[in-house]
C-alpha cells in the first residue's frame, strides 16, 4: 500500500487497493464499504460525492491519513470508532467507545413503534439509550411525542445529548441512572423501549469483530443474557399506562425466553418480530389494565 504514496492516486484505485489489503488482514464482511467510509471521512465528503468523482486525485497527506486509518482498521478497530460517526435511521450519530455502535437491526424496533397507534403526544421512554439512537429516531419522526432517554453511563447520556443537538432534536429529556431509577420522579408512559445488554457472558462472539471494542457493560448480562431484560420486564408494567407497550430488543435465540418473561409479568399481545437477517430480534407486549395507576409506582425502581 505504501507504494501508492510515491505516485498520484485517485479515489477509485485507492479504494480497490485498500479493500484488497483489508480483506487480507481482517475478516470483515464488507471491506469495500469499510474503505469507502474511511476515504469519505479522510476527504470530508459524502459517499455520493465519492461515487460521482471516483477519479478525484488525493494529496499525499490525504493518502497518508487514509493509510493510517486503514492500518488501525486492519487491527479490528470498528469503522465507526475510526470515523466517530454512525448512520442510524435518517440520522448521523456521534459514537465513541463508551457505548454500543448502533446496529441496523435496531431500526426494526423503530419501524415497529412508528406503526403503532399511539396518542399524538405519546410519552415514550428509551431505557439504556447509549448514543440516543432509538430515542432520537423516534423524536425525529414524531416531534409531538415526549421522549425520555436514560442510561446508566453519564458518558452515554452526554453523548446522546450531543447527538440530539447535532440533529436539531430539541425537547427530549435525558437522565442518568440504572433503568427506571434514572427517572427523577415516577411517571407513566405509553411505550417503553429498550435495547439492553443481552449477550451471555460466555458467548464466543464477544471475542470477534466490532463487539471487542464496545463496553461489556452495554453487551453482557447474567442469567444467559436475560438478567436485564427480566429486570426491565418486572418493573415496566408499573410505569406504563393501561395497555401501554413494552418493546425489548434481544438476542437471535432469546425470543421464546423473552415471550415467557413478558407473559409471566402480566403482559398480553406478546409477540416477537424478526430483524433484517430474519432472526427474532425483539419482543413486544401490552401492560394489563385494571391497576390503580395513582399508587402503583410506590417503591419505584
Ligand atoms: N445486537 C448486538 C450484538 O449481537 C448486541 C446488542 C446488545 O447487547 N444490546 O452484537
Amino acid at each position: 500500500m505504501q507504494d501508492f504514496l510515491s505516485c498520484e492516486v485517485d479515489l477509485d484505485a485507492l479504494s480497490v487497493a485498500g479493500a484488497l489489503n483489508l480483506h487480507k488482514h481482517l475478516n470483515t464482511e464488507s471491506p469495500l464499504v469499510d474503505v469507502e467510509h474511511l476515504l469519505c471521512h479522510t476527504l470530508s465528503c459524502s459517499r455520493s460525492f465519492f461515487r460521482t468523482w471516483p477519479d478525484q486525485l488525493l494529496t499525499t497527506e490525504q493518502a497518508q491519513a487514509f493509510l493510517s486509518l486503514l492500518k488501525r482498521r486492519e487491527t479490528g478497530v470498528p469503522v465507526a470508532h475510526l470515523t466517530g460517526r454512525q448512520g442510524f435511521w435518517t440520522l448521523e450519530l456521534e459514537v465513541n467507545a463508551s457505548t454500543l455502535i448502533p446496529r441496523p437491526d435496531t431500526e426494526c424496533l423503530v419501524e415497529y413503534i412508528l406503526s403503532l397507534d399511539l396518542p399524538e403526544n405519546a410519552q415514550v421512554l428509551d431505557l439504556g439509550t447509549g448514543t440516543g439512537a432509538i430515542a432520537l429516531a423516534l423524536a425525529s419522526e414524531r416531534p409531538a411525542w415526549q421522549v425520555v432517554a436514560a442510561d446508566l453511563s453519564d458518558q452515554a447520556v452526554s453523548l446522546a445529548k450531543r447527538n440530539a443537538e447535532r440533529n436539531n432534536l430539541l425537547g427530549l429529556e435525558f437522565y442518568c441512572g440504572s433503568w427506571f431509577s434514572a427517572l427523577p420522579q415516577p411517571r407513566h408512559f405509553h411505550l417503553i423501549v429498550s435495547n439492553p445488554p443481552y449477550i451471555d457472558p460466555s458467548d464466543k462472539h464477544l471475542d470477534e469483530g466490532d463487539v471487542r471494542f464496545e463496553p461489556l457493560s452495554a453487551l453482557v448480562a447474567q442469567n444467559a443474557g436475560l438478567a436485564d431484560l427480566e429486570s426491565i420486564a418486572e418493573k415496566a408494567g408499573r410505569y406504563l399506562f393501561d395497555s401501554g407497550w413494552v418493546v425489548l430488543e434481544h438476542g437471535y435465540d432469546q425470543g421464546a425466553a423473552v415471550r415467557e418473561i413478558l407473559q409471566r409479568n402480566g403482559f398480553y399481545s406478546v409477540q416477537s418480530y424478526k430483524d433484517y437477517g430474519s432472526n427474532e430480534r425483539f419482543t413486544v407486549g401490552q401492560a394489563s389494565g385494571g391497576h390503580d395507576r395513582e399508587d402503583l409506582i410506590e417503591g419505584g425502581a
